[in-house]
């Protein structure tokens, strides 16, 4: 297939890129990197079946015929999309619809990388894809959740207007390698923290809980939905539930850090609890996570350690 990949070069557009290129297929990457790198697809520069091109996607372009869509591109840490609020709203918005355009013209398969902050500060625990979720319309978190929400209502309206074989997946928090050091997110800070001996920042008591999935356990499920027959979305992540401060232990063992915890202000509209329900993915796709918190964040080790070493990049997003 040839495939298009928004977001290639993010965090996770990187890893389904290489996922994809692994299986044979050929890939476009479009990525206006203003939170991605070109560093994420350095390792490609000689493939021949990957091109990239720098282009925002909320400026009409046609990609030529393709047979397939993943919709990847969006800032997706706090600190970004409240950074780059009305570009997250366009792109979830626009950029999304011209995507959809795309697989509509050319009949090509297409999913959405939409979030478990559709559920905002969930009232319903673990999560299912049932539950329509309990999202501030106006909080510093809204152009994020609603940019997603409008996503997924934009998505189905193809699908049922239009017949695009679409595929909307609800992605709970994930890390892994080229998870950005500096963009804020839990993960990234803690490793970053930890390896440079700087106190981990705990934002509020610490008690909130978040459920962490790593990346290869999230592509494999992505890929495994992009084929199946269902149009639903469906929560794919790692139902083994954490608070913060047990993630902050997990990286101290996991790096031998001696770094102390410091305590700062919880964010307003923080999500309390998050966990998702994994039962449809479980029978529509016979997919489960196979790596725990700390094999995962091992795995995570080397990567982070190669940022820490280079002086540029900062440790918390804030
Ligand atoms: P990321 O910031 O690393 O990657 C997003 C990429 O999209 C970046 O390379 C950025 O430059 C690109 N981009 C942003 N706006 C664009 C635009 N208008 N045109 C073209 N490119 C644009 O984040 P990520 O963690 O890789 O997230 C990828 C997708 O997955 C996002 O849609 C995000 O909302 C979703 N998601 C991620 C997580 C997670 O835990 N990583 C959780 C839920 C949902
Ligand atoms: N968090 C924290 N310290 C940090 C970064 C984040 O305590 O340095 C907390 C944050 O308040 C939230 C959780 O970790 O409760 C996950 O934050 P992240 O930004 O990674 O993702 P999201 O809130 O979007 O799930």
């Amino acid at each position: 297939m040839h495939v298009l990949v928004t977001g290639a070069a993010g965090f996770l557009g990187s890893h389904l890129t290489d996922r994809l290129l692994a299986e044979g297929h050929s890939v476009l990457g479009v990525d206006n990197l203003s939170t991605g790198t070109l560093d994420n697809l350095a390792h490609l520069s000689r493939e021949p079946r990957f091109h990239f091109e720098q282009h925002d996607i909320c400026v009409p372009f046609d990609p030529g015929p393709v047979d397939y869509v993943f919709n990847f591109a969006s800032p997706a840490s706090p600190p970004e999309y409240q950074r780059l609020a009305i570009e997250t709203l366009r792109t979830g918005s626009l950029g999304t619809q011209h995507t959809l355009e795309w697989a509509s013209r050319y009949n090509a398969g297409y999913l959405h990388a939409s979030t478990s902050e559709c559920y905002g500060d969930p009232l319903v625990h673990p999560q299912t894809e049932e539950y329509w979720g309990h999202v501030n319309p106006v909080g510093p978190r809204s152009m994020y959740d609603e940019a997603k929400r409008y996503a997924e209502a934009l998505v189905m309206a193809y699908h049922r207007t239009r017949g695009v074989n679409t595929h909307l997946v609800r992605i709970f928090n994930t890390y892994g390698p080229r998870l950005r050091p500096g963009d804020g997110r839990v993960i990234s800070n803690f490793m970053m923290q930890a390896l440079r001996g700087e106190p981990l920042t705990i934002y509020g008591d610490g008690r909130q809980t978040r459920s962490f999935c790593y990346v290869d356990d999230l592509i494999e499920g992505i890929l495994r939905l992009s084929r199946a027959d269902m149009h639903l979305p469906v929560n794919i992540g790692n139902p083994s539930e954490f608070t913060i401060l047990e993630c902050a232990q997990a990286v101290l063992e996991v790096t031998g850090s001696k770094s102390e915890l410091r305590f700062e202000p919880l964010p307003q509209d923080d999500p309390t609890r998050r966990c998702p329900d994994i039962s449809r993915a479980r029978a529509l796709l016979g997919w489960e996570p196979r790596i725990a918190l700390k094999e995962g964040l091992a795995k995570s080790l080397d990567f982070f350690r190669r940022k820490a070493g280079s002086p540029a990049a900062p440790a918390d997003g804030r």
